[in-house]
């Protein structure tokens, strides 16, 4: 008989700065309500013995199309007014991987990059091929316009003449609902999970950074940089600044300091997030869980959407410090 694990779930829809928008109770109880609901789905498939890859995808995918969280529908614009999403998920077990990058027509990008796991000859896809990929495979696929909110449109042309990418004004927020400030918000979603088999898996899902140039790629459907897992350390899905991520592998960073230097994960992710990141000026956050069960769930910006569960216990969501 195989030795049984307490499964452990946890998600993040992204981190970024507390909303100068007065936020009502109401408002933030949206999130944490939608944050609940998403853990609970892949809590509950945990504790049928569903796999942590299964887990992970399912999180994910619910988080991409919750309209509160901007991975999928109401993804961000890049600087010539379209959009560009990208996705990657890793089995823990196998170092299976599969990514999609800079596609437009995929409702679920993470759906296309986990059937790019599947048929394991490539790791990451981007653009058309990606999506001659994903229509190969009967995925759903939908017009760019899909992705498009009248909110994210105002966010871009607030932003691109000041000719940033990294966001940094003081825009009107653009929802007064987000408790975090909508133009200072990284809106990446994630999930790793930890399931009864001990296995561990990581997913991510992003329309990037507002105002990035066309062909831009970032961390997310990076495996090593904003997704990682290896079951013999930890599953880690990022959210923030990807250029700063991408040049400190941060989530293959956290692994390795488990694997090279035995620092704990709490130790690993937090050099990562408290040091590495900031040393180059990357903000964000990450979400972590290893091969035990730990959970770190860690950034350096004022608050990151995230929720978790661990066994039976009810699910538990915050957005600030
Ligand atoms: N890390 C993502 C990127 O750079 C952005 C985010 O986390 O929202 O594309």
């Amino acid at each position: 008989m195989t030795q049984t694990h307490v499964p452990v779930i946890a998600i993040h829809g992204g981190a970024g700065t507390i909303s100068a928008a007065t936020t009502s109770a109401e408002q933030a109880q949206a999130y944490h309500d939608a944050l609940k609901a998403i853990v609970a789905a892949a809590q509950a498939m945990l504790l049928k013995g569903a796999s942590a890859l299964d887990a992970a995808c399912l999180a994910v995918e619910m988080l991409e199309d919750c309209p509160l969280f901007n991975a999928g529908h109401g993804a961000v614009f890049t600087h010539d007014e379209t959009h560009e999403l990208d996705a990657a998920v890793m089995d823990g077990t196998t170092l299976a991987a599969g990514a999609v990058a800079g596609v437009c027509h995929i409702r679920r990008p993470v759906r296309a990059a986990r059937a790019v796991l599947e048929d394991g000859a490539h790791v990451l896809l981007a653009g058309a091929g990606a999506e001659v990929f994903a229509r190969e495979r009967g995925l759903e696929m939908v017009e760019p316009s899909f992705f498009s909110t009248e909110a994210r449109r105002q966010q871009l042309y607030r932003v691109r003449d000041t000719g940033r990418v990294v966001v940094d004004h003081e825009g009107a927020s653009m929802a007064a609902a987000s408790p975090l400030d909508e133009d200072k918000k990284f809106g990446t979603v994630g999930a790793v999970a930890f399931d009864m088999h001990g296995h561990l898996a990581a997913a991510t899902s992003t329309g990037g950074m507002t105002n990035k140039r066309v062909g831009r790629i970032g961390d997310s459907p990076l495996i090593g940089a904003g997704t990682y897992a290896d079951d013999r350390t930890a599953a880690v899905s990022c959210t923030g600044s990807g250029e700063m991520f991408i040049r400190v592998a941060a989530a293959y960073d956290v692994c390795a300091r488990m694997a090279y230097g035995g620092a704990t994960l709490e130790a690993a992710t937090h050099a990562v997030v408290q040091k590495s990141l900031p040393a180059i000026g990357g903000s964000g956050g990450l979400i972590a869980v290893d091969r035990h069960g730990n959970l770190s769930l860690a950034f350096n910006s004022e608050g990151m959407y995230r929720g978790h569960a661990r066994g039976n216990d009810a699910p538990i969501t915050a957005i600030f410090a």
